[in-house]
């Protein structure tokens, strides 16, 4: 997706301008995947921008950093302004916002604990990720040829940079093939995610995602959506699925920042449910961007102001 610069970027401590935001070559992550980053999106509200469960997402980020023993030069309380900063600093009403914690310039060779860590932040307007139609009518897509990283192979509750040439993968295969995008199954063959979303379905009422120990990340959308689902009063179950339960689910949906809540109409050519938007995941997304935007008092905390 093509990137239009704004702007000013955060880096280390800084806000520059978009075009004087450079790193060497030598750059450890760049080289070996060393980074850590967190993707979050700022909605317009009334009040100006809010910034979708920000310090959540800082605090995932954090985690992530110390998984792979990457000691963050700034608490998490500094990064929150730093966003916000930013956010304010673009203009911007809605956008969304790309922390990278990594490590930069001055060893080579895979031990990484010499090299520094630093961090930036770019924020840039994102519309919907999958499209307005997949938002609207749902997505088609493949389950991948492409297993999901085994956490003991990669930390799957981590969100390493390097990680993401799994998802990549299964992303390329799946545009390439005609589809929208990918679920991926886990080493033990069971459902998983998709390549940057957390997967739901529904059948007889009850809704099913996939645990923490299907090797999927904690997603923040998947949080979000659960307590919104048990508000509006379903039952959520946390359950290892099979491909054969998306194929004969009554509805099922992506969650994720970038996804948001996105409907999927078609798995591997077969038709989900009414083959469009199923009325729970229209309920359950409508909920999603009243909340976002700062329009649901309940979920109000989750709108961070800049
Ligand atoms: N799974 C993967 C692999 C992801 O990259 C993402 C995006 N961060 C998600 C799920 C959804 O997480 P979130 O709702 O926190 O964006």
């Amino acid at each position: 997706m093509p990137v239009e610069p704004v702007a000013k970027i955060w880096m280390d401590g800084e806000l520059v301008d978009w075009n004087d935001a450079k790193i060497h070559v030598l750059t450890h992550a760049l080289h070996y995947g060393t980074g850590v980053f967190e993707g979050i999106r700022a909605y317009e509200t009334k009040r100006g921008p809010g910034i979708f469960r920000l310090t959540d997402h800082i605090q995932r980020l954090q985690q992530s950093a110390g998984v792979y023993m990457m000691e963050m030069p700034y608490t998490v309380e500094e990064l929150i302004e730093a966003c916000k900063d930013l956010v304010r600093a673009n203009g911007l009403e809605s956008c969304y916002v790309r922390p990278v914690v990594y490590r930069g310039y001055g060893e080579m060779g895979l031990l990484p604990l010499g090299a520094p860590v630093n961090v930036f932040i770019v924020s840039w307007r994102w519309g919907t990720y999958l499209g307005e139609d997949a938002l609207n009518n749902g997505a088609r897509l493949m389950i991948s040829s492409w297993r999901r990283i085994d956490s003991n192979a990669l930390p799957s509750g981590a969100k390493g940079t390097g990680q993401y040439v799994n998802s990549s993968l299964a992303k390329i295969e799946a545009l390439k093939g005609g589809y929208d995008d990918a679920i991926m199954l886990g080493p033990d063959g069971s459902i998983a995610e998709g390549t940057g979303e957390n997967l739901f379905l529904l059948r007889d009422g009850l809704i099913f995602t996939p645990p923490r120990s299907a090797g999927v990340l904690m997603g923040i959308t998947r949080d979000s959506v659960i307590r919104i689902a048990r508000d509006l009063g379903y039952d959520v179950v946390e359950q290892k699925l099979l491909r054969s339960d998306i194929y004969t689910a009554d509805e099922c949906f992506f969650t994720g920042t970038a996804a948001e809540v996105t409907p999927i109409r078609e798995v591997d050519d077969r038709t989900i449910g009414s083959g469009t938007r199923g009325p729970v995941t229209k309920e359950i997304q409508e909920t999603f961007f009243g909340a976002v935007k700062g329009e649901i008092d309940r979920y109000a905390s989750w709108v961070e102001l800049v």
